[in-house]
């Protein structure tokens, strides 16, 4: 090799050789809930670092006499499709316009694949010490007097010691779905993934015509998806 192929190699070699490194960190699929991660976890499915950081998470809530445990962590494509078609055929009944039966639905509930759950990072908590309610993830059970109010005020202190952080925050000039108290993400891992999410063409990668409603989504709806619900989340966790 001559000194100007070397010199022109160690310009541009690391360069490709770290977007290519990008490119392959995380898959399409993996982003969005077609191809599960490795997950670890005995009531919780999460990926390593963010299963560990958990653990250590109750151990340290636990001697705070709480009981704290996941009602939902890793979620397939598939599961999410349940749901969204589950609700989309319930609200449809009510009399509700396809537009506003989805403008129901993503209230709480993510589009199929574009769900933060589909990641292995982000789970739904609860408090084991108390029997579940019927609707566990009601607002209600969060708030003062409610029996998830020590739970919810101790992951407001505590969390982020953990790299915990709450994501549908109840701040005011939020956009997005709505304030939910139970839903934490692991940020050292959500916020690349978020990232990649972001780099995909939603149109391309979240366009399935299994999913109810699917014909009555328009690029109008990805840009305003993505700009408030995708990124209408806790500023702690954006990349
Ligand atoms: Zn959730």
């Amino acid at each position: 090799m001559n000194r100007r192929t070397f010199l022109l190699s160690a310009a541009i070699l690391p360069l490709s050789f770290r977007l290519l490194a990008q490119k392959k960190l995380f898959s399409s699929e993996e982003l969005t809930g077609h191809n599960s991660p490795v997950l670890f976890g005995k009531n919780h499915r999460l990926r390593k670092k963010a299963a560990e950081a958990f653990v250590e998470m109750q151990k340290s809530a636990e001697k705070e006499g709480i009981k704290l445990f996941s009602v939902s962590s890793y979620r397939s494509f598939d599961a999410q499709q349940n749901i969204w078609n589950n609700k989309y055929e319930k609200y449809l009944k009510t009399g509700l316009k396809p537009e506003e039966v989805i403008a129901k639905i993503i209230e709480y509930s993510a589009y199929p694949g574009a769900s933060r759950h589909h990641w292995g990072t982000d789970l739904d908590v609860s408090d084991l010490n108390f029997l579940q309610p019927s609707d566990p993830l009601n607002p209600k059970h969060f708030k003062k007097g409610g029996v998830y109010e020590n739970l919810y005020n101790w992951m407001s202190i505590n969390a982020q010691k953990f790299d915990f952080y709450e994501v549908y925050t109840n701040e005011t000039n939020r956009k997005g779905f709505n304030f939910e108290p139970w839903h934490y993400s692991y940020a050292g891992l959500s916020k690349p993934m978020l990232q990649a999410f972001l780099e995909l063409d939603f149109k391309q990668h979240l366009s399935t015509k299994s999913i109810k409603g699917h014909q009555f989504i328009d690029q109008n709806f990805w840009n305003k998806y993505k700009k408030e619900y995708v990124l209408g989340i806790n500023p702690a966790l954006l990349p």
